[in-house]
């Protein structure tokens, strides 16, 4: 072998070591590369019960999609919420590395840094497409990666449950006094606007909402959308069901501890980074067609659907604006998010407002 070829083959046995490829993989020598690599497995704890709808079960289409493409080196087995870890230590194992990585939602992780919140979106800001917009080219995704990295972690997009809706209400809301003093089950940034309406914003586990709503001991929830709501039944106790504001494209997130991401050959990072991407698209999808059905079942079982009165949403606009100057003047973190996205809707709301906006408006 010439010295120039042996030093070449040299740096590619170093390089597929390193990357865990075979030789041959990196070579490209011996047929379809995928069939030859070692098989990996990634150990992913969500958020969600087993099976969880569109959640829960888009994680499980992204293992078997991942394994088909990998020609079975690449097995990502998923553990739903309280199986390897509670839901919301989720954050905390992936970092570590007892977990290779997670599927959850940015917006729980507000308590380590403010800025993550954003990640998830912003009331009355972007919906989903201008989100994914903002990470893919916006600089949105580069901000998301360099703050999680601080964590160890390294994160992709992984699902849009699209605009939310406002909320089941045991009586309708028909001025901006009515929300005063209301107890509403509300997370986040939205909770945080609401309590600036007046509103009590009360966290309350997933199965302790029904009967609270039921006892009156709230008087509001928020929860999804049709889809995930209806098996909820807080329309059999709320029927004032009021359209969304507060979660316009929530982004869910399939994040893995960055160091064992690293480690992983290329072509597995390529099939997971692509995999995820069409997750991510798969899910909004799925939640627009559940939504649409289960809406029109909701109907059939007279709810009443409301838009909140404007006198609220440009209350909330205010607030929104309140709480964005005050976080941003505690967290140098969120105020650079924010001005990322700040800037970014400057740019796309224009072009959305005046395709998809006006078309929507006049079909
Ligand atoms: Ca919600």
């Amino acid at each position: 072998m010439k010295r120039r070829a042996f030093l070449a083959a040299t740096a590619a046995t170093a390089a597929a070591t390193m990357s865990g490829c075979t030789r041959e993989m990196i070579e490209g020598k011996k047929g379809p590369a995928v069939s030859r690599r070692k098989k990996v497995t990634l150990k992913i704890a969500t958020s969600w019960p087993a099976h969880f709808p569109i959640m829960g079960t888009g994680v499980e289409w992204f293992a078997q999609e991942v394994k088909k493409l990998s020609g079975g080196t690449l097995i990502v087995k998923v553990y739903p919420k309280n199986i390897l870890v509670p839901a919301l230590a989720v954050f905390d194992a992936a970092s570590g590395g007892q977990i290779d990585g997670f599927h959850s939602g940015p917006y729980y992780w507000k308590g380590k840094n403010p800025a993550f919140a954003l990640f998830s979106g912003l009331p009355l800001g972007m919906n989903a497409t201008e989100l994914v917009c903002w990470m893919e080219y916006g600089g949105g995704y580069m901000l998301w990666r360099e703050l999680y990295a601080r964590y160890n972690l390294y994160p992709f997009m992984g699902g849009n449950t699209g605009v939310q809706m406002g909320g089941w209400f045991r009586k309708p809301i028909k001025s901006l006094a009515d929300l005063k003093g209301l107890k509403m089950r509300i997370p986040g940034l939205g909770g945080e606007v609401m309590a600036r309406l007046g509103v009590n914003p009360i966290l309350l586990p997933a199965g302790e909402i029904y009967t609270a709503l039921e006892r009156g001991t709230i008087d509001a929830t928020e929860w999804v959308g049709p889809a995930l709501d209806i098996s909820m039944g807080f329309y059999k106790v709320a029927p004032y069901y009021y359209t969304g504001w507060h979660e316009p494209g929530s982004v869910l997130e399939l994040t893995f501890n960055k160091a064992r991401f690293d480690r992983l050959c290329e072509e597995h990072k390529a099939i997971i980074a692509t995999t995820a991407k069409a997750m991510n698209t798969r899910m909004y999808h799925e939640f627009m067609d559940q939504n649409a059905r289960a809406l029109k079942q909701l109907q059939q079982k007279g709810i009443h659907v409301r838009h909140f009165p404007q006198t609220v949403t440009e209350a909330a606009k205010k607030a929104v604006a309140e709480v964005v100057a005050e976080q941003s003047k505690q967290s140098a973190d969120f105020k650079r998010v924010y001005a990322s996205m700040a800037e970014y809707y400057k740019l796309i709301r224009p072009w959305d407002d005046l395709s998809e906006g006006h078309y929507l408006q006049i079909r």
